[in-house]
Formats: structure tokens, C-alpha cells, sequence
């Protein structure tokens, strides 16, 4: 059986190497060539020996997962949909501003969460993503964007920051992500610095706490909610770990945290969440909290029965937090022609097929 080398860290690699009689300084070679490159033929590894690079033909491969399809929307945002066998796809979305690109990364094939207002919780759970498929992303990502001369503020990169906002909740698929997280961060792999990494989770508080020991990253908390009888429904996960628990959490991360404010993301929903006294109630919930609020008008998606907030309704709630001393912005839609916008990454591969199948049908009668 061959490996997947887009599977390993630095570490792993490195036992890789061991495993197969090699010395450990060919892992960050190899780091160098995955990742660097974007090489997936040992062949064009030019610096390794003849014969190591015949053997590692014959015992490894370096293979992200199959594109499926790859749209680019009229602001320039790129979505690509991958397929990761039986039938389900994710998504993975690239965001180009002047200064930075932001991949949007996924992390699992459905979500268990359930949150009621997210297109990925309405599918349900179907799997964990593995590290190749992880990472696989940032790596095929950087190389279609590498084709077309991306170059962002001459950093040499095309994907300058990462998000783990993409379909999935990244602290339920804790070691893998962080995994992937590690060689986002490695100097011999994207060489990312920590704040320009972030996760964002739906609040699994005893995950947080293992992210700051393990890989403080930047990190954004879906709140939705300033109180939690209305956060239990939005966003269940709150029944179990309800907000004073989450905002602990929070104070604990930001000692360790690469920014000194946590982000919290509150997607606006009209007639929901979205009313001036929700806006007072969340000031005084947060007084004690160093945070920044990002604002997401809702994206809408077929049978969600919620309608997004009025551009007023959003202003006015903007500006009490404001008044407040309280940073926000009002996170701007992209990319919502190729349904590329937060919470639209549904992956939907099973519709394409049943109407492929419709197709063939209908080819067969005639
Ligand atoms: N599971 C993680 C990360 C993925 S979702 C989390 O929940 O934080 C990234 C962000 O998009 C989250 O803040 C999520 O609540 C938000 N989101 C989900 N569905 C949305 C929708 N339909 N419109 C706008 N934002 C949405
Ligand atoms: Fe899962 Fe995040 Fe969607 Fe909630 S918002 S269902 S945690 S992906």
C-alpha cells in the first residue's frame, strides 16, 4: 500500500523517513517539496538522491483530493468543489483582497452541530476530513492560483491568510486539524504566521481550551446570540457548553492567543437576533471580554426559513456595539453568484449525480 505524504507533519515525515531507512533531514526536504512547490512527481525532486526518489515512487504518493469543479465568481472569489468519495463533495473558497488572499478551508463532510440557520448542518454529519484532505486544499489551492501569477503584495504567495470557516466544525475534527494547522504554520512547509491562521468554532469549550495548548491560532467564536435561551436554539451546541462557559473559555485562550481579542462572528437574522436591545444585552454581556465583532449578514439558502436583517436593522446594530467602544465590521458578501458566501458550502455533489442519472435516463427512453 502506498502512503499519502500530504498526510504528515514535520513529524510524521519524519517518522516516515525513518520507517522507510532514511535520514530524519530528508523530512523537511520532502516539507519543502510538497508543500513549497506544490511537487506531487518525486522525479522533479531534484536535491534527493536517484534512487531514494525511485523508492519513494514505488512507496508514496502526494495526492489532494479530486476538483470536481472550479468557479470563479465575478469579484474574483474562487471556489473550488472536491470530491472525497461516496458522493459528497466539500468546498474550499479563495477570498482575493488587495493586500491578502484568504483561503476558506474545510474540515469535515457535513457538520453534526446542527446550527438552524447553516446550509452544512442541514446535511447532517457524514465524516471526519483526513489531514491530506485538509491541507490538500491550502496545497491545490496555491498551485491552480500559482498558475495564473498570483502574487500578493509581492509575498510570493497567493494564499496569505487561512480560515477555517469552510463547511464543518474544526474542533470536532481536533487532530487532524490541527495537524494541518501545524504545517500551515511551518517555516519549511507555508510558513504562515499565527495570526493569519484562524479557527472559528461554534463554541466546544473543552477543545478550546486543548487548541491553546496545542496551537493558539487565531480564534473567532460564533456567538449568534447575546443570551441562551435564544442561543440554545440557533446554535445547540449551547445546551451543552452554554455562553458563560464559552466566554471563560475565551478569557483563558487570549493569554496564549496571537491577537489580544478573540472575534466574535454574529450572523444576523431578521426579526431573530438582530434587534437593537439584542445589541445592548450582548454589549453588557461581553464588557469583560477584549473582542472585535464581525457581522455576517445571513446567506440565504433554499428551506431555511430565515430572512437576512435589513441593511438598516445591521447599521443600527453596528453602531450600538460601536457606541459601546466595541470594534465591528459588517463582513462583505463575496462570491454569492457561485454560492460561495458563508454558510452556502453545502458541497452538493448527490443533486449533480441525481440529475446526471435523470439525464441518462432520459437519453435512454428516447
Ligand atoms: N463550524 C464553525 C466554522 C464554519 S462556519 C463555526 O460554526 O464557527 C463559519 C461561519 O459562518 C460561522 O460563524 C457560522 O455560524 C456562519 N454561518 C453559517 N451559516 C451561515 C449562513 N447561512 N449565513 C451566514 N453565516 C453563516
Ligand atoms: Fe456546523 Fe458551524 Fe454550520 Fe454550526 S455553523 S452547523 S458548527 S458548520
Amino acid at each position: 500500500m502506498t502512503t499519502n505524504l500530504l498526510n504528515y507533519d514535520a513529524k510524521g515525515l519524519a517518522n516516515f523517513c525513518a520507517e522507510i531507512g532514511e535520514k530524519p533531514f530528508r523530512a523537511k526536504q520532502l516539507l519543502h517539496w510538497i508543500h513549497q512547490t506544490g511537487k506531487s512527481d518525486f522525479v522533479e525532486m531534484s536535491d534527493l538522491a536517484k534512487v531514494l526518489r525511485e523508492k519513494l515512487s514505488t512507496l508514496a504518493v502526494i495526492e489532494s483530493p479530486e476538483v470536481i469543479s472550479d468557479h470563479t465568481a465575478e469579484d474574483g472569489t474562487r471556489k473550488w468543489l472536491l470530491s472525497v468519495g461516496t458522493g459528497n463533495g466539500v468546498e474550499t473558497v479563495f477570498i482575493p483582497e488587495t493586500n491578502r488572499g484568504t483561503l476558506c478551508v474545510s474540515s469535515q463532510v457535513g457538520c453534526a452541530l446542527a446550527c438552524s440557520f447553516c446550509s452544512t448542518g442541514k446535511q447532517g454529519f457524514n465524516r471526519n476530513l483526513t489531514v491530506a484532505e485538509i491541507i490538500g486544499q491550502l496545497w491545490l489551492a496555491n498551485n491552480a492560483l500559482r498558475v495564473d501569477g498570483y502574487n500578493i503584495s509581492q509575498s510570493g504567495r497567493a494564499v496569505t491568510n487561512v480560515v477555517m470557516m469552510g463547511m464543518g466544525e474544526p474542533l470536532a475534527n481536533f487532530e487532524n486539524v490541527v495537524t494541518a494547522l501545524d504545517l500551515m504554520l511551518d517555516d519549511h512547509a507555508y510558513g504562515l504566521s499565527r495570526r493569519r491562521v484562524t479557527v472559528s468554532t461554534s463554541g466546544i469549550v473543552p477543545a478550546i481550551d486543548r487548541l491553546r495548548e496545542r496551537c493558539p491560532v487565531a480564534l473567532a467564536v460564533s456567538l449568534h446570540a447575546p443570551n441562551d435561551a435564544l442561543r440554545d436554539q440557533l446554535v445547540p451546541i449551547n445546551q451543552k457548553y452554554p455562553i458563560k462557559e464559552l466566554l471563560a473559555a475565551c478569557q483563558r485562550y487570549l493569554p496564549a492567543a496571537p491577537r489580544d481579542f478573540i472575534t466574535f462572528e454574529y450572523v444576523m437574522l431578521d426579526g431573530v437576533n438582530d434587534g437593537v436591545d439584542h445589541a445592548r444585552e450582548l454589549v453588557k454581556l461581553v464588557h469583560d471580554t477584549p473582542c472585535k465583532f464581525n457581522l455576517i449578514p445571513f446567506n440565504g439558502f433554499p428551506g431555511s426559513g430565515y430572512k437576512k436583517s435589513s441593511s438598516d436593522a445591521i447599521r443600527q446594530f453596528r453602531d450600538v456595539l460601536m457606541q459601546a467602544g466595541l470594534v465591528t465590521t459588517i463582513r462583505k458578501t463575496r462570491g454569492d453568484d457561485i454560492a460561495a458566501a458563508c454558510g452556502q458550502l453545502a458541497g452538493r455533489v448527490k443533486d449533480k449525480t441525481r440529475r446526471s442519472t435523470r439525464a441518462l435516463a432520459a437519453e435512454a427512453v428516447k
